[in-house]
C-alpha cells in the first residue's frame, strides 16, 4: 500500500510514510472487508461512515505538518486510524465522535493497539475540547461549510487548520494558518468527505 499509493505519489515526509507503514490498517474495518484494507479508497465503518482513502489520510497528515512535540485535536474519530497515523508522530492526539458505537469501538482498537497518547470523547466536536486548548493543529476529518469558530478559537497562533471545505457533493480541502485573529488559507484540492454534523456543521 505504502509503496504504490504513498511513496509513487507526492508524499514525501519519511515521518508520515513510517507510520503508514506501521499502522496496521484492517484491524481498523470489520472483518470482511479487511481483505480490502489496503487498497486505494475509503471503507464503509458502519452508520453511513467511512474510513478515509489511505493517501487521503497520508497528505492530510502531511499538510498539517507535524512535528513530535505537537498536541493536535481531530474532529471524526470515525474508525480511530487517522488518530493512530497522528499518535504516531505527535505528542498528544485529542479526538472526538459524535456517533457512540463507532467511538467505542475505536477506543478498542486503539487500547488494543497500546497507543496511550490518544485521548478520546463522545460528543459535538464542532464545538472542540476547550479544556485541552489551545492545539497546534486541528484537523476536521469530515465535509464542513467553513471552520467551525470555536475550533479557530482553540487553534494556538500560528496553528494549522486542516478541513474539507464546500457543500455536501464535493469539497476543497482546505489549509489554514492563523496569524493574529486571522486565518490565511490556502486551498488544496478536491475532495469528498461525509458531512460534519452539528452546532456548527451541517444541520440534519
Ligand atoms: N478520521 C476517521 C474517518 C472520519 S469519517 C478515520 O480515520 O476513520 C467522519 C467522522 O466524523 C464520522 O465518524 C462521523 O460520525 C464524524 N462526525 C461528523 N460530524 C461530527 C461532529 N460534529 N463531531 C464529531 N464527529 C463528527
Amino acid at each position: 500500500m505504502v509503496e504504490t499509493q504513498i511513496i509513487s505519489r507526492d508524499i514525501e515526509d519519511k515521518k508520515v510514510i513510517n507510520a503508514m507503514k506501521k499502522v496496521p490498517r484492517h484491524l481498523f474495518v470489520a472483518k470482511d472487508l479487511e481483505e480490502d484494507a489496503y487498497n486505494d479508497h475509503p471503507l464503509p465503518i458502519g452508520l453511513g461512515q467511512t474510513i478515509s482513502q489511505p493517501y487521503m489520510v497520508a497528505q492530510m497528515t502531511s499538510v498539517l505538518g507535524t512535528c513530535g512535540s505537537s498536541r493536535i485535536l481531530e474532529i471524526g474519530t470515525g474508525s480511530g486510524y487517522q488518530a493512530s497515523i497522528l499518535a504516531e508522530l505527535v505528542a498528544e492526539v485529542f479526538t472526538i465522535e459524535c456517533i457512540e458505537t463507532l467511538a467505542h469501538s475505536a477506543e478498542r482498537v486503539v487500547r488494543g493497539l497500546g497507543y496511550e497518547n490518544i485521548f478520546m470523547k463522545i460528543g459535538d466536536g464542532t464545538l472542540g475540547w476547550q479544556e485541552h486548548s489551545t492545539y497546534d493543529g486541528i484537523l476536521i476529518t469530515a465535509a464542513t461549510p467553513f471552520f467551525p469558530l470555536p475550533l479557530v478559537e482553540q487553534l494556538k497562533d500560528g496553528g494549522i487548520i486542516v478541513a474539507p471545505i464546500g457543500d455536501k457533493s464535493i469539497q476543497t480541502l482546505t489549509k489554514a494558518r492563523k496569524i493574529g485573529n486571522k486565518l490565511h488559507q490556502e486551498q488544496l484540492f478536491d475532495c469528498v468527505f461525509v458531512p460534519l454534523v452539528g452546532r456548527y456543521g451541517w444541520r440534519e
